[in-house]
């Protein structure tokens, strides 16, 4: 079996800033890039609040320079999948999709999150022309523009009032007539002269033209009508799916299914397991957070393998 000091799961900004400061502190890691490399970022297109790009840059533009950066100290990228990780003994071991296994000293999971989808057809090529789920990335494209947020939650309540700095009308979509959002945030976008609300909704359809999307066709789930809207922005604020199924259960989680971590620090249940970016993050969800967090858990790996020798 290969053996390796440091494994790192994904590779979107967590998992990069992990490669990069671990393979400057000369632990050769070995990066298991997963089905999606480069993560959420690879899927928008200007990012302007990432520090050190007056003019913005393209996300996946980013991804590939972060990464170039950390293969400049010998980080080693493989473009291959987890399937599972066994945590009872250290070193870890884990197992590919390809059925390989390569035994861990330490781990560290960066496999993010991703945003919940309605499933549209259409929906995913829209993404960046219109379709987002990501109000801090794409609000500043709708400036003056009508946008409509589907969801009842706390991410749908902070995207719509986030969206109100930019447009000049956000429209709420929920599919019951009860929000789910906790009071606070419920208050605050009520009070919110610019947002209003659609209750027992849903989008069924996304209307697009060669510039992007014009409108979305709404249902309404107690009258069964039907009514076409015109929007220039939809966005899912229906909640994120944490990438941690090929844990099983082995490291604690939240109530959300995000990883536990340890007050302020990467560290998970598992000693030498470490934890950063959006997979343990529900509330910041930022490349440059995730970053952060990258940075931290190598860190937090180098000083445990060290105090191991
Ligand atoms: P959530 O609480 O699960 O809410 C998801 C919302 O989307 C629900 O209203 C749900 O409708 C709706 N939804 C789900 N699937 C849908 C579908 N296929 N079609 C239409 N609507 C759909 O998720 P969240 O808002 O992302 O919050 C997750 C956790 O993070 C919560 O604990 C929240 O408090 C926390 N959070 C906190 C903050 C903050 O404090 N600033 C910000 C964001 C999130 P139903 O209500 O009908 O189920």
């Amino acid at each position: 079996m290969e053996k390796r000091n440091l494994v790192i799961i994904g590779s979107g900004p967590a998992g990069h800033t992990a490669a990069l400061y671990s393979s400057r502190a000369n632990l050769t890691p070995l990066i298991l890039e997963g089905h999606e490399p480069g993560g959420q970022l690879t899927t928008t297109t200007d990012v302007e609040n990432f520090p050190g790009f007056p003019e913005g840059v393209q996300g996946p533009e980013l991804m590939i320079m972060m990464k170039k950066q950390a293969e400049r100290f010998d980080a080693e990228y493989r473009s291959l999948t987890v399937k599972s990780i066994d945590t009872s003994s250290r070193p870890f071991t884990l197992t590919l999709e390809n059925n390989d296994q390569i035994s861990a000293d330490a781990v560290i999971i960066s496999t993010g999150a991703s945003a919940k989808y309605l499933g549209l057809e259409n929906e995913k090529e829209l993404i960046g022309k219109g379709v987002s789920a990501c109000a801090t990335c794409d609000g500043f494209f709708y400036r003056d523009k009508v946008v409509h947020v589907v969801g009842g939650g706390d991410t749908a309540m902070e995207e719509a009032t986030f969206l109100t700095k930019f447009a000049k009308e956000v429209i709420v979509i929920h599919r019951r007539d009860v929000l789910r959002a906790s009071k606070p945030m419920q208050q605050r976008a009520f009070d919110n002269p610019k947002i209003s609300f659609l209750w027992d909704s849903a989008v069924e359809e996304i209307l697009f033209d060669e510039t992007g999307v014009t409108g979305i066709k709404v249902k309404n789930l107690k009258t069964n009508e039907f009514e076409e809207r015109k929007t220039d922005g939809l966005f899912m604020g229906i909640g994120h799916t944490p990438n941690t199924g090929f844990l099983n259960g082995q490291i604690d989680l939240d109530e959300h299914g995000f990883i536990k971590t340890n007050g302020g620090h990467p560290d998970t249940n598992v000693p030498g397991i470490y934890a950063c970016g959006d997979v343990q993050d529900s509330y910041y969800r930022q490349a440059i957070s995730a970053a952060g967090s990258g940075c931290m858990a190598a860190i937090r790996a180098e000083r445990f393998l060290a105090e191991q020798d």
